[in-house]
Parts: structure tokens; sequence; C-alpha cells
């Protein structure tokens, strides 16, 4: 996935800021961050300070291009993640933070249950599921 070539077609602007974040964003593969943590991570690698501002332009870009997805947690910072996979469900826990991919073989069972439950055909799983994981439990 080359996330910037996608901004420079699409018509974006870029930037030396841009260009960071994008490269971040594809050596990580589908790393999972908040804001705060991307900002931080940038802001340690460059000389020039990036602000908070221009990380989430940045952001909002990808997304609407499709390739970057968020999810809320409840009482904490939005986490994004790159649209790599499909892979956009994921089991947060509450006492460490740790994260971890939902496979889409559960996804698709638990939303057939849903969608047999509920009747609707579209059910949007851009969420979290919280939870205590087996080392903090
Ligand atoms: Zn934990």
């Amino acid at each position: 996935m080359n996330l910037l070539s996608a901004l420079k077609n699409n018509g974006y602007r870029i930037t030396g800021s841009r260009k960071m974040i994008c490269e971040l964003l594809e050596t990580n593969l589908h790393f999972h961050f908040n804001v705060q943590q991307l900002h931080q991570i940038i802001n340690e690698k460059s000389k020039s300070k990036v602000d908070r501002t221009t990380i989430y332009r940045t952001l909002e870009a990808l997304e609407e291009l499709g390739l970057l997805q968020h999810s809320h947690i409840p009482h904490k910072s939005a986490i994004y993640f790159l649209n790599d996979n499909d892979q956009n469900v994921h089991v947060i826990c509450e006492t460490c933070d740790k994260i971890v991919d939902i496979s889409n073989d559960s996804i698709n069972s638990i939303n057939s249950i849903l969608q047999n439950d509920t009747k609707f055909n579209l059910i949007n799983n851009n969420f979290v599921y919280i939870g205590k994981c087996s080392e903090c439990n």
C-alpha cells in the first residue's frame, strides 16, 4: 500500500510531515495507534516539530481515500489502523491497552448471528470490544 502516492494521485499536497506520517504507517503494517502516540513518535524522529493538526489532517485525508480507519474506544482516544486486510474489529484490554485483531471468520459469524436477530442487512462493526486479557485477569 503506497499511501503517499495515493495522496498525490488524489490531489493532496505532499509535505515533509505527510511524507513522514505515511512512511511510518507503511512500515508498521497493521499497527494500532492513537493520535497522541503518533504525534510522539513523529516528533522523536523529526527535527522540525510536526503539530497535531497536521497529523489529524493527514489521517483524515487517508481515511477519505479508504486507506485508513479508526475506531472509538469508550473514555479513551480513538485508535487508527491501516485498512489493509479488512481487519477492523478489535478487542482491547482495559488494563494494559493491548489490542488484538478479531479474525474475519469470527466477525462473519458474529455478524450473521446479529443479522439473524435484528434483520439488518448491513452492520457497521467499526468498533471495539473491551475486556481483560489473560495476563491482566
Ligand atoms: Zn491486559
